[in-house]
């Protein structure tokens, strides 16, 4: 059992994006954890801390209720619950201890490379598609827009196409997504990167002595986070997946290589973690002759 008044909570997502991320902040802060038979929970075997693992979007309510005194998530996905919540009565639901460097997106309209509506000014009157109705909502009304919000949970890119939306406004890492399916990116409305949430409860002290360090030694984590210098051999066609794998690169520098016309040498500065799961995915896009090298210093 979990004694709620000594042990610490913390919500982080399941599966997804920012899972690998967010164990691996927990476990350079020192954490060894065990994770339970039902693959729910990581049982802090070294701090009192446990792991709660559960879907990204659950978060802020989980924090909000106190049924978890911390949470891991993207700012996209807290800024859509706290617009949420405003219904519910004043008094700031949960709020933001950290923002963690990683899991950077933007959330940004995209336009129809050919259609009418190209900037949010033309949007008065249109539909625009979404998975954040409250940030767009909010946005526009801020803007002095009427524009109708259609909300979509997933594959928002296919709205325009379908003919159920003049625009979208969707979460863009590296922007071939829009391209892929002809839409032009546009203003970005917020700008996004994994925050650590604290419930608006008070914490008994010894328990917040224990976030207090956990807090410190992510600070140190962060501070000391090496970039990788990543080389590779890939097919030129690769290029853009290669990109949205490596979150947090620049544009890549590609060099031909003697007497081949299909693949090209690729080396790209890498600022967050590399996992083994990236090299194997950008092993399975055809990439090979992998090498990831430490970065000592950078000078941008
Ligand atoms: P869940 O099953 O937990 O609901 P999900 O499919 O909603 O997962 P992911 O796609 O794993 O979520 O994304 C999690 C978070 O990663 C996003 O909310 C966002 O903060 C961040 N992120 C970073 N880059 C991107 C991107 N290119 N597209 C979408 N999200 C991104
Ligand atoms: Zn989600």
């Amino acid at each position: 059992m979990i004694d709620k008044e000594t042990r610490i909570k913390i919500a982080i997502q399941k599966s997804g994006r920012l899972t690998d991320h967010s164990l691996d902040l927990l476990q350079r802060c020192g954490l060894k954890y065990t994770r339970a038979r039902d693959q729910l929970i990581c049982f802090g075997e070294n701090m009192p801390l446990d792991i709660l693992l559960v879907r990204d979007d659950d978060i802020p309510a989980l924090v909000r209720d106190d049924v978890c005194d911390l949470g891991v998530v993207g700012l996209n996905i807290v800024e859509e619950a706290r617009l949420g919540f405003q219904d519910n009565g004043p008094g700031e639901p949960f709020s933001i201890l950290q923002r963690l460097d990683y899991g950077h997106c933007r959330l940004c309209f995209g336009y129809p490379e050919d259609g009418p509506v190209q900037t949010v000014a033309e949007l008065a009157g249109q539909r625009v598609a979404t998975s954040y109705p409250n940030v767009v909502a909010d946005y526009l009304r801020r803007e002095g827009i009427a524009a109708d919000v259609v909300e979509f949970s997933g594959a928002v890119e296919i709205a325009p196409s379908l003919g159920r939306a003049d625009a979208i406004c969707d979460l863009v890492s590296t922007g071939t997504t829009m391209k892929a399916h002809k839409l032009r990116e546009g203003e970005t409305i917020l700008d996004s990167e994994a925050v650590i949430l604290r419930t608006p409860v008070d914490i008994p002290p010894a328990k917040q002595e224990w976030i207090d360090r956990l807090l410190q030694r992510i600070e140190g984590v962060m501070q000391v986070r090496e970039s990788k210098y990543i080389m590779m051999h890939a097919p030129k066609s690769a290029l853009g997946q290669i990109s949205e794998l490596l979150p947090g690169s620049e544009a890549p520098t590609v060099l031909p290589l003697e007497g081949r016309d299909d693949k090209v040498a690729v080396h790209v500065v890498c600022r967050e973690t590399v996992f083994w799961e990236t090299l194997e995915n950008l092993k399975s896009i055809g990439a090979s002759s992998v090498l990831v090298v430490p970065v000592e210093k950078m000078l941008a």
